[in-house]
């Protein structure tokens, strides 16, 4: 591609993205496709000669865009949005047009630094102690993996890097039973073996109940167990749940073990201070991970990774062969030595844009917006007589089940609130998604939305009451 090719096609391209963004509201949520349709449409093989751009685009328009489900929609409630935002796209138009690689400092040493400049700036912004230092990874996934990893060398004095486990007790990982599925998979990877994760019970908002951790730990110790890393949460995935992360933190600090919390959504609401009651104990923690590619207009990928030990950090993922000693070394950060990829995007850039485009009262505000839709769709749903909230409501994401006053069987509310989520998202009209709240079938609403409105969830609220309220029950209530 010539460069004057490529300059006649971003034009167009950015006229699509500018019309997309005002339009993606008249798109279905989800399409409305079975498994296969799109590979259908696509050849077994790669193409010999070269194709247009108006070919491929034409294409992008005719068989991928009818296929995508539109996180950007206003109506999308469904798990917890993926923002993005104008300055965070124009950002990603930068970084892949330079593609550039940010192993090390001297790879490319603005992207270095900006990145050291961004996670002092997000610190300040969400109030994370001074003595935390950030670096950004892929995804909450991955930095939970990696606080294991650390707190497994710090505790073995790097020994398990050096020779694996032989000889070592049994380490204990403790999480809430509402956690999210990445610990269990970080547990798995690290090599402590999914049956040394200990679930401890949670409370009746569904938060971790501090007390037996502590029981668990006690209980451990006296088996010969050496408990490890606690992981906690601010906001869960089923419920944004709180868990009592000071309580927790000291319960870490009389044992020993590392504190890793996993605020992967919420971490953004405590850009407001009033919400900062969420993470009341956090400089007891050893590591704190939230992604901007959630809830901060940051477009997928950006996960903010905080350590306290930065030193820790970096001595369980150091390496250094000779082709990338550089003699900056101790002098700048070399994030290839803080995570697990060595190759690593120019991802501060869309921080950058975004936080400075919006400004920190501007994100404030956006954020502060969506918590009191999702407060006002709160007492929406507890005045309903038929309808019934099956969680608190700390911020915006709602988890509420239609019951109809005759129907009192576990099994049928089940069934019946199954039917309903799917009947809903088949119309195209809306998007939501389910959880598992004490066995019952919850019905989850997150507005969290770069695009949605008072109004929207309005609507919205309207269409699931008119449309649970027409589902004939006899189909359920016999049988
Ligand atoms: C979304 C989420 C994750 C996973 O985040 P990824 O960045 O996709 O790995 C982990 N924990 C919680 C609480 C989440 O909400």
């Amino acid at each position: 591609m010539t460069s004057t090719e490529f300059r006649k096609a971003a034009h167009e391209l950015v006229d699509w993205m500018a019309d997309y963004m005002d339009n993606v509201g008249t798109y279905p949520v989800k399409p409305n496709i079975n498994p296969g349709d799109i590979k259908a449409q696509l050849p077994h093989e790669a193409p010999e000669t070269s194709e247009d751009f108006e070919a491929i685009f034409s294409d992008f328009n005719k068989i991928i865009l009818p296929g995508m489900t539109h996180w950007q929609h206003p109506n999308f409630f469904a798990y917890f949005p993926s923002g993005t935002s104008g300055p965070s796209v124009l950002a990603e138009m930068l970084s892949s047009t330079m593609g550039a690689q940010c192993m090390i400092w001297l790879t490319s040493p603005a992207a270095e630094e900006l990145e050291e400049r961004m996670m002092v700036w997000l610190r300040g912004m969400l109030g994370l102690p001074d003595n935390f230092t950030g670096v950004i990874q892929d995804s909450s996934s991955s930095s939970t993996l990696v606080a294991l990893l650390t707190a497994r060398e710090v505790h073995s004095g790097y020994s398990i890097n050096q020779s694996g486990f032989e000889g070592k007790a049994r380490f204990r990982i403790y999480t809430s039973e509402q956690a999210h599925s990445s610990v269990d998979k970080g547990v798995k990877i690290a090599g402590f073996g999914i049956s040394n994760l200990v679930k401890v019970e949670v409370d009746k908002s569904f938060a971790m109940n501090a007390d037996a951790l502590e029981k668990a730990i006690e209980a451990d110790l006296k088996a010969g167990f050496i408990p490890l890393c606690v992981v906690s949460t601010i906001g869960t995935t089923s419920s944004t749940a709180v868990d009592p992360i000071k309580a927790i933190g000291l319960i870490c600090k009389k044992y020993k073990c590392w504190h890793h919390i996993d605020a992967s959504y919420s971490g953004t609401a405590l850009l407001i201070p009033a919400l900062r009651w969420m993470s009341d104990g956090v400089e007891l923690a050893d590591s704190f991970v939230f992604n901007p590619h959630k809830w901060m207009l940051t477009n997928f990928d950006c996960s903010a990774y905080f350590v306290k030990d930065k030193k820790a950090l970096t001595s369980t993922f150091s390496i250094l062969p000779e082709y990338l000693k550089t003699p900056q070394d101790h002098l700048v950060n070399n994030y290839r030595d803080w995570s697990i990829p060595l190759g690593r995007r120019f991802r501060a850039l869309k921080l950058w844009f975004v936080i400075r485009s919006y400004g920190v009262e501007g994100l404030k505000k956006i954020i502060g917006e969506h918590i009191s839709i999702g407060q006002w769709l709160k007492e929406e749903v507890d005045k309903e007589g038929d309808f019934e909230l099956l969680a608190p409501v700390p911020l915006n994401l709602v988890c509420f089940r239609y019951k109809p006053a005759n129907m009192i069987d576990e099994n049928q509310l089940n069934d019946l609130n199954q039917h309903l989520l799917e009947g809903l998202n088949s119309t195209g009209k809306i998007l939501l998604t389910q959880t598992k709240l004490q066995n019952k079938y919850t019905l989850r609403f997150v507005a969290g939305n770069n695009s949605t409105s008072k109004k929207v969830v309005e609507d919205s609220w309207s269409l699931i009451k008119s449309f649970a309220r027409g589902i004939n029950l006899s189909k359920f209530m016999n049988g």
